[in-house]
C-alpha cells in the first residue's frame, strides 16, 4: 500500500510538474489560452482537403475580360507550334481581351522558321511573336562569339527578343569543363553585348522561389509544391547553389550590362520583399520585371503591391507563363478591383486569400501593353491604344 501510495504521490508530483511547465509564460497572460494543448478529436482532414467555405460577404467584381488589351510576355504556347496549336490559343484570347502573345519557349534556332510559318499560315497572324532561346550546353572558350552570331541570324529570321532563359541556367547547365555555367561568365558577354546592340530585350528566368532552396519543413511556405515536385527541391548544395549565390550571380550580370533590356520573369522571384526589388530597379534603369505566376505575393499585399505598381509603372509588365484561360481573370481581378478576401487558382502556390490591388487606368494600361511595346521593337502595334 505504501509502495503503491508512493507511486501515486510520484505521478502526482509528475503531473504538477507537467501543469506547472504549461503555465503561462507570455508576460501578463495569467492563464492559459483557451484550447492550448487542446488537439483535435475528429479525424484530421490532409493538407488538400480542408477547403472551408468563407462566410465573409463583401462586394464581389469578377473580371471575366482585362478592361485594356494586353501583351503576354511570357507565354508558352504547345511545343509543337503547328497551325492549330496557334489557332486554338488565338481562340481563347479574345474573350480575355488578350491582343497579342509573345511566344517565350525558348525556341531552338532550328525551330523559329517552322513556328513563324504556322504563326504566318493561322487566323491569328499579328496575334503571336518569337522570341528564340540560346544554346547554353557545353560552354567553352568561344561559345559567346558562336551563340551571339547565332543570335543576330535569328534576329535577322524574325525573333523578336530572346527567351525565356530558363532556371537551368544558372541552376544546372554545365559548360564543356563539367563544372557549372554560372549566370555571370564573361564567355557569354558577346552574346548579351550583340542583343544590346539589336536592341532586343532578353527574359530571363533566375532560380526558382527561396523557399525551394530552404529546408522542406512544415514551416516551408511552399511545403505542397515541393511534396508534389520533386524537380523543385534545391535543398542539395552539393547539387545546387543558393538561390542567394544565383541572385548574385544575376545582379552581377545585369550591372555589367547596362546597355542590355533586361526583363525578369516573375518579378526576379522578389514579389515577396519588393523593397529589394524596387532597389534593383533603382540601380538599374535598364532593367523589367514580369509578373507571372506571382500573383499570390501581390494579393496578400495589396497596399504595398499598389504602391509599387504605381512608383515602378514603367518598369512592370504582364505575363502569365502556364497558358490556362481561366486563370487570366483572377489577375485582372487584382489589379482592377479592390476585391476583398478571394479565392487564388492554385493551392500549391498559396494557402491564402487575394485582395484586389486597384490600380488606376493609366498604370494598368502599361503594365498590360505599353511597356512591352515600349521596350520590344518590332512588336505588333495594331489594336493598342495609342496613349
Ligand atoms: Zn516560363
Amino acid at each position: 500500500m505504501n509502495r503503491l501510495l508512493a507511486v501515486a504521490a510520484t505521478f502526482g508530483i509528475l503531473s504538477l510538474a507537467l501543469v506547472t511547465a504549461q503555465q503561462p509564460s507570455t508576460p501578463g497572460q495569467v492563464v492559459r489560452r483557451p484550447a492550448e494543448g487542446r488537439e483535435p478529436e475528429l479525424q484530421q482532414p490532409r493538407i488538400r482537403e480542408y477547403h472551408p467555405r468563407s462566410t465573409l460577404v463583401v462586394p464581389e467584381h469578377k473580371v471575366p475580360k482585362a478592361k485594356f488589351p494586353v501583351i503576354d510576355f511570357h507565354h508558352h504556347p504547345p511545343r509543337s507550334m503547328s497551325v492549330e496549336d496557334v489557332n486554338r490559343v488565338g481562340d481563347e484570347m479574345a474573350p480575355l481581351n488578350l491582343g497579342l502573345m509573345i511566344n517565350a519557349n525558348a525556341t531552338p534556332s532550328s525551330g523559329l522558321k517552322p513556328a513563324l510559318d504556322a504563326i504566318a499560315a493561322s487566323r491569328y497572324k499579328g496575334r503571336m511573336v518569337m522570341f528564340v532561346g540560346l544554346d547554353l550546353r557545353n560552354v567553352g572558350p568561344g561559345s559567346g562569339q558562336k551563340i551571339a552570331a547565332q543570335l543576330e541570324a535569328d534576329v535577322k529570321a524574325g525573333a523578336l527578343g530572346v527567351g525565356e532563359l530558363m532556371k537551368s541556367f544558372g541552376l544546372t547547365i554545365k559548360k564543356a569543363d563539367g563544372s557549372r555555367l554560372k549566370i555571370d561568365d564573361p564567355e557569354l558577354d558577346p552574346v548579351w553585348q550583340t542583343a544590346a546592340r539589336l536592341k532586343i530585350p532578353i527574359f530571363m528566368h533566375t532560380a526558382d522561389p527561396s523557399e525551394f532552396f530552404q529546408p522542406l519543413d512544415y514551416r516551408n511556405e511552399r511545403w505542397l509544391e515541393l511534396a508534389l515536385y520533386p524537380d523543385r527541391r534545391y535543398q542539395d548544395r552539393s547539387r545546387f547553389p543558393s538561390f542567394e549565390e544565383l541572385m548574385a550571380e544575376r545582379d552581377r550580370l545585369i550591372a555589367r550590362h547596362p546597355n542590355v533590356t533586361w526583363v525578369l520573369a516573375h518579378m526576379g522571384w522578389h514579389a515577396n520583399d519588393l523593397a529589394r526589388l524596387g532597389r534593383m530597379f533603382d540601380r538599374h534603369p535598364n532593367l523589367y520585371g514580369e509578373l507571372g505566376a506571382v500573383l499570390y505575393d501581390f494579393g496578400r499585399q495589396p497596399r504595398t503591391a499598389h504602391d509599387f505598381f504605381v512608383k515602378y509603372q514603367d518598369r512592370i509588365l504582364f505575363g502569365k507563363d502556364s497558358f490556362q484561360p481561366d486563370e487570366y481573370p483572377y489577375y485582372w481581378r487584382v489589379f482592377e478591383t479592390n476585391d476583398e478576401y478571394f479565392d487564388y487558382y492554385r493551392d500549391y502556390h498559396a494557402f491564402w486569400k487575394l485582395y484586389g490591388i486597384g490600380l488606376p487606368d493609366a498604370v494598368l494600361k502599361k503594365v498590360y501593353y505599353a511597356n512591352a511595346l515600349r521596350i520590344t521593337p518590332n512588336l505588333p502595334r495594331a489594336g493598342f491604344p495609342a496613349n
